[in-house]
């Protein structure tokens, strides 16, 4: 299978409404596996044909075509929902949910009772417009063109300074860095101001007292609430946060210096991050002989992603940043998308996202598109894992000599991110509870948070992250409310990964693709019992998780 052949044909709001009418038509006669067929073909035609025109617009922001492609998506999308949603709303009050179950499962008709909640024909102008906000940060942040080092760079392309091992270069990257978001902050406040009016609005025309309930509702959280999360936030602060402490402070003092500033943070390695030890083309190469050496899945699926140019990670001016990685749910293929720039992150950002795509590739027999992807906080557990079930062949990836340090490294950046990572989470359960705050008290909010998660940050002489305008670089506020918790909550299932797989690694690598192919076929905490893993909630889970990576790094 090859990318290029990937063609869905474009929908219109006409072709819809045909392809629905059958639908609704076999409803009507009662030809119950009939119409759920209809429907997941339509579905899946329906989603292939969006990833390739969000894909598109990713790899280029400035072609025109791809941005009026982008946007005939986001209008025409309020629409298909809408078409879903009704078909969801007939099958759960006009069906036998026991005949429905027999088709699809228990778990999507909980799915549907909860996506039916989330939408109404009210909101879809509302969607229309967030979307095109969403567009617009991507935009912006693929728009920059930094002058450093007698070259002009984007945001990925200046990344590497930012870990430089000189600390003028890492203090000036980063003053280069702010001022680039500092020159955009008016508009990026007001792109956020916007979105959370919105969100606002979307949720009180639904009936919720304010966005967060449907947010919860829309990433399809089924089995866990806004209460189990908090508390797993407090559990972070109450026993990360002190650890993260103590080794910002130990690498203060084996760097020798009186204060770790904030550009100081990303110098993991007191020796220099390792780095892969060549470029895109070596790093695509010893992928191969990697997953050769773990697993003849992992081995087979890669090499038909490489081989099909179900690849883009190259880093590219005007390309969105970041990294993904979404699906073609008609031909079952994914593909990732990322910006490599040299650093230790390629190899992050490769296996991570090579773990979402083994997962949908693995679960591309389940029953029905709802169970190709699971709800993210699972999701995240196959990419995360993978990143930290690689860790024997690291080797390949930076060098005999540096694989050690490359590991060391990872694991103490897979700490230091939890902290991080419920402060984003923090922060936008007190947004969307407060959506009149005003710009500065937003800014405020973060900061305040910030000082709590992540006492030992110091901004130095950067007088724009210091108001609290750190949060305007982290594009998953934006475009992805509510994301965030979920990388956390993955974390704490992945390192239970890598401790077994320290133990039993084949078992372990077992249970992980039995997992992936699990796909979305269960909520969260299902998934996470039937891996043997135990759940981010259970009391001491964590703790056990971040002594075990602890243990490793005094060791
Ligand atoms: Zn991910």
């Amino acid at each position: 299978m090859k990318f290029e052949s990937i063609k869905p044909r474009k929908p219109s709001r006409g072709s819809l409404t045909a392809q629905y009418a059958e639908i609704n038509a076999l409803l009507d006669q009662k030809a119950l596996s009939h119409a759920m067929q209809a429907w997941d073909n339509a579905r899946r035609a329906y989603e292939s044909w969006s990833a390739l025109t969000y894909l598109h617009f990713a790899q280029d922001t400035t072609n025109a075509d791809y941005k009026a492609e982008r946007e005939y998506a986001d209008a025409l999308s309020p629409f298909a929902i809408e078409m879903n949603t009704n078909v969801k709303k007939r099958l759960l009050s006009e069906c036998n949910h026991a005949d429905v179950e027999k088709h699809v499962g228990a778990h999507a008709v909980r799915l549907w009772e909860c996506d039916v909640t989330t939408f109404a024909p009210e909101i879809a102008a509302d969607l229309e417009a967030e979307s095109k906000l969403e567009a617009r940060y991507t935009e912006i942040l693929a728009s920059a063109k930094i002058e450093f080092d007698g070259k002009t760079h984007n945001l990925a392309g200046l990344a590497p300074y930012t870990e430089s091992l000189n600390r003028g270069v890492r203090h000036a990257a980063e003053t280069a860095r702010w001022a680039f978001f500092a020159e955009h902050a008016e508009e990026l406040d007001d792109i956020y101001d916007r979105l959370v009016k919105l969100r606002h609005t979307m949720a009180i025309k639904l009936g919720y007292k304010n966005y967060t309930p449907l947010a919860y509702r829309k990433m399809r959280r089924v089995d866990y609430d806004a209460g189990d999360v908090a508390h797993y936030r407090t559990e972070v602060l109450e026993y990360v946060t002190p650890l993260v402490a103590r080794l910002v402070d130990e690498r203060r003092r084996a760097n020798g210096w009186e204060t770790i500033h904030y550009w100081d943070e990303k110098l993991i390695d007191p020796a220099g991050n390792p780095k892969p030890a060549g470029g895109h083309d070596y790093l695509v190469a010893q992928a191969q002989i990697m997953f050769d050496n773990m697993d003849k899945r992992l081995a087979h699926f890669y090499k038909s992603m490489n081989d099909g140019g179900f690849m883009d990670l190259k880093n590219r001016p005007t390309k969105a940043g970041g990294g993904f990685c979404t699906s073609f749910p008609t031909d079952g293929m994914p593909f990732i998308f990322a910006n490599f720039n040299g650093t230790h992150g390629d190899i992050n950002v490769f296996t991570h996202e090579m773990g979402h795509a083994f997962q949908n590739y693995e679960s591309r027999h389940q029953p029905n598109i709802d169970y190709l992807w699971p709800t993210m906080e699972s999701a995240e557990i196959h990419s995360m894992s993978l990143e930290f079930l690689t860790y024997p062949q690291m080797d390949l990836l930076v060098g005999p000599d540096a694989a050690d340090r490359f590991r060391r490294m990872h694991l103490i950046g897979a700490l230091e991110f939890l902290p991080y990572g419920v402060l984003v989470d923090h922060f936008q359960h007190d947004i969307y509870a407060n959506p009149d705050m005003s710009q500065a008290e937003r800014r405020a909010t973060w900061r305040r948070l910030e000082q709590i998660y992540m006492p030992w940050r110091d901004y130095g002489d950067l007088s724009h992250p210091e108001t609290g305008a750190r949060f305007h670089a982290q594009g998953h506020i934006f475009g992805s409310p509510f994301y965030y918790i979920d990388y956390t909550l993955a974390q704490c299932c992945a390192l239970q990964f890598w401790a077994k797989s320290q133990e039993d690694y084949k078992a372990s690598l077992d249970a992980y693709v039995k997992l992936c192919a699990l796909g979305g076929s269960a909520p969260f905490l299902s998934l996470v019992e039937s891996a043997g893993l135990i759940s981010p909630f259970a009391p001491g889970a964590l703790l056990t998780a971040v002594n075990t990576a602890n243990a490793v790094l005094m060791a």
